[in-house]
């Protein structure tokens, strides 16, 4: 039976939470009065009908946890998108609504928000191995392509790690460890310090609960001893300001209780030797008044020597300004001063969320770049291109990232500006995962047999299969961000030489090629070994009397280290296997076999064109000298794409990829091999073409002068009239050297006027 929530329980929700509804639109009325509440009120209707028989752990409706999601980020004053967003965020991770629903009801903006955060909600980071934890802040970056997916994410953690005490504790574990190795460190690296601040601490509460009281306790005490001490500083300054004319706003604050303790032990030093655990924060609002205000503090105070920094002049890569000092009172006690403007203050707080502004080009704060009166040169503002930025170092990446920050400063509407901005943090690579949570990072384009073998070698052999995110794929499917990828292999199975057309890696790319070769090798010896039983039985020669140095002795006759050398030198076609077996055998047999030997292997060896200087254009890959010969039924030339065939016992036969002949050698794929062409040599071919033409007087001289204006050479030439529609058909064989020549005297040919058609005839 259904067990949803009971009338009572409904209203009190809708009472509830419809009051939090009201303070939220309320909030964004006042930072941003141009929205679009309405797309707000839509969404929070949408979102309470779909969710509203769910109730979280805490026993509140669930409806809860988005409005306080959009709450947190109407609070960072983000644009109304980024709230509904907020209000959306779980929709098509925990009810029935579809994407398709979602898009026609919101848009494909907002769909499309909430398709990267339903993404990044189905990894689960805490199996992760938590060395990786850089590595999957990265692939978080490059999952998606709009910052703002980011942004609803962080602030759905906060509100998660804000209600965590709700959870197992075995969560409670999980979830602050992914906070603090992952989600914190990215709200960091944004510049987010006021989200990253309370993440850490309420991750550290969970995780080190002992060490956390124990700080608590300390700043606690602090705190009540020095409320005196530093309300007698703020006023102090307070006074100093007003004297110098500078006007500005002064609190104080004592520091965070996870940087107190990783300041403890990074430096392992004590509580009393932490400079900056008071701080006075001076907010101004001017960069001038800035250092005015540093000069006065320092006429107050003694500075601690090396302890000033300047950030406003060397902004810190994540967008951090301000001014650093610690000074020291007459009775010893130490504080640290910051100074800077509201509007460094905002950013410090809010980082790259602080970049959204009202629309109409109104500024929140005193913001460097003009807000009016560049309306004219918007249009010009250079336009940045993310996609064809490469930046390298990880500094540089989030030097770009404020680059374009500033680029949105200049702009006419800077909202618009960064909400159209599709980042591309890691344009080179692709992240993914193992079913256990590893990530695998892999160029862009790389594929599952990529993944396989950067797994490990035997993974990729035995590769037959993949899943991505429990789905079969092809084995050439390019991976993409944030893929779980599941290899299936199968004992025995082995690599197939067309994943060489795909792969990406060149790990995949050698492992692939060092197989075939190897294997290629092992086919070779079965295919030899065989070849010489075959010689032995039509001679009657027992191999099993041949003992092992007789063996041994023979394979040395032709250069070869080992038995097994000369079985792959027969089976790849470079010794015949009866002279073998004729040296193999016993004496009397030698001289029989040697009797009709001869004559035999020259027939052979004349009716196949073997020539091994005929060969030598044309090199196995991955193997010496070999005997190699052009196949007389496609007569391959230089430059053609060519394919080997290891025969048995003839030498390997070279075949154009065009003949029809290699359709059928397909059948057995372990006698193929990879040739190439030498490097180029005047060897020439003879090439035979078929020329339909008209019969007309000169015909024949002009086509002999046409082909020896190339200085190429006619073999044979011979022409066959056609009476009936008095054109001709001509047979040429000519001495070409590769296919560009061939080429030029094909176009030569059919410019002779009167020339119909040109083809080449494989077969010579
Ligand atoms: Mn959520």
């Amino acid at each position: 039976m259904d067990s949803g929530p009971t009338f009572r329980q409904t209203l009190s929700t809708n009472l509830l939470t419809l009051t939090r509804f009201r303070d939220l639109l309320k909030l964004v009325e006042q930072n941003r009065p141009s929205d679009d509440l309405d797309l707000l009120r839509r969404a929070y209707d949408f979102s309470a009908h779909h969710h509203l028989r769910q109730v979280r752990m805490s026993g509140e409706p669930f409806l809860s946890h988005p409005l306080e999601v959009a709450y947190q980020l109407a609070e960072m004053k983000l644009d109304v998108i980024c709230i509904a967003t907020g209000l959306l965020h779980d929709i098509l991770e925990d009810t029935e609504v579809t994407s398709e629903d979602l898009g026609g009801q919101f848009g494909a903006e907002i769909l499309h928000l909430v398709e990267g955060l339903t993404k990044i909600s189905r990894l689960d980071f805490s199996t992760s191995e938590a060395h990786q934890a850089e590595n999957l802040r990265k692939m978080l970056l490059a999952m998606v392509d709009d910052i703002r997916v980011i942004l609803v994410k962080l602030a759905d953690r906060l509100h998660n790690m804000r209600t965590l005490h709700h959870l197992p504790a075995e969560r409670q574990q999980a979830i602050a460890r992914e906070t603090m190795d992952i989600y914190a460190p990215l709200a960091h690296r944004l510049g987010m310090s006021k989200i990253r601040g309370e993440l850490e601490d309420l991750a550290f509460s969970y995780l080190e609960p002992d060490a956390c009281r124990e700080i608590k306790q300390v700043l606690e005490t602090k705190r009540r001893d020095s409320e005196a001490f530093l309300h007698e500083v703020a006023s102090t300054i307070g006074a100093k300001m007003k004297e110098h004319d500078i006007d500005a706003a002064v609190e104080s604050r004592l520091k965070r209780i996870y940087s107190v303790y990783q300041k403890l032990r990074r430096q392992r030093i004590t509580l009393d030797q932490v400079y900056d655990l008071l701080a006075v924060r001076i907010l101004t609002n001017s960069v001038k008044d800035c250092y005015g205000a540093l000069g006065v503090i320092h006429n107050v105070w003694r500075p601690v020597p090396g302890r000033i920094k300047d950030f406003i002049a060397m902004p810190r890569p994540n967008l951090y300004q301000s001014l650093h000092t610690s000074v020291i009172t007459h009775t010893g006690q130490s504080f640290e001063v910051q100074i800077r403007t509201h509007e460094m203050h905002r950013v410090a707080e809010l980082g790259i969320a602080a970049h959204w502004k009202y629309k109409e080009g109104q500024s929140v704060g005193a913001v460097s770049g003009p807000a009016d009166g560049k309306v004219a040169e918007a249009g010009k503002a250079p336009a940045p291109r993310p996609r064809e930025t490469k930046p390298g170092t990880e500094d540089q990446r989030i030097a770009w990232l404020r680059q374009v920050v500033e680029w949105a400063r200049e702009t006419e509407d800077p909202g618009e500006f960064l909400s159209s901005l599709k980042i591309d943090l890691y344009p080179e690579e692709v992240y993914t995962f193992t079913p256990l949570g590893k990530v695998i990072i892999l160029p862009r384009e790389a594929t599952a047999v990529d993944f396989a073998y950067a797994i490990h070698t035997e993974v990729g052999h035995a590769c037959m299969g993949a899943k991505v995110n429990g789905r079969i794929v092809p084995l050439r499917y390019k991976l993409r961000n944030g893929d779980i990828v599941e290899i299936l292999t199968r004992q025995g199975h082995t690599p197939s030489r067309d994943w060489l057309t795909f792969v990406k890696t060149s790990k995949a790319r050698n492992k692939v090629r060092h197989w075939l070769n190897v294997a290629q090798r092992e086919r070779a010896i079965e295919i030899g070994k065989r070849l010489v039983e075959k010689e032995a039985r039509k001679y009657e020669v027992n191999l099993k009397k041949v003992t092992e140095e007789t063996y041994l002795k023979v394979s040395q006759e032709y250069g070869c280290h080992k038995a097994d050398d000369l079985l792959a030198g027969i089976g790849f076609g470079k010794f015949s296997a009866r002279q073998v077996l004729i040296k193999l055998a016993p004496e009397p047999l030698k001289e029989q076999a040697a009797a009709e030997e001869p004559g035999k292997f020259a027939a052979i060896k004349k009716a196949l064109g073997i020539s091994r200087d005929g060969g030598a254009a044309i090199v196995v890959r991955g193997a010496g000298d070999l005997m190699v010969y052009r196949a007389k039924c496609c007569n391959p030339i230089r430059g053609e794409e060519i394919i080997g065939y290891i025969t048995r016992g003839k030498g390997i036969a070279v075949h154009s990829r065009l003949c029809p002949n290699v359709a059928n050698l397909l059948y057995e794929r372990e006698r193929q091999i990879e040739v190439e062409w030498a490097r180029a040599t005047q060897d020439s071919y003879a090439v035979k073409l078929v020329i339909q033409a008209d019969d007309r007087p000169g015909m024949m001289r002009d086509l002999t002068s046409a082909i020896s204006a190339d200085d190429t050479d006619i073999r044979d030439i011979e022409a066959h009239p056609n009476e009936q529609d008095h054109t001709a058909t001509m047979d040429l064989t000519i001495e070409i050297t590769d296919t560009k020549h061939l080429e030029r005297i094909v176009g030569a040919i059919r410019k002779v006027s009167g020339v119909h058609e040109v083809k080449r005839i494989l077969k010579v």
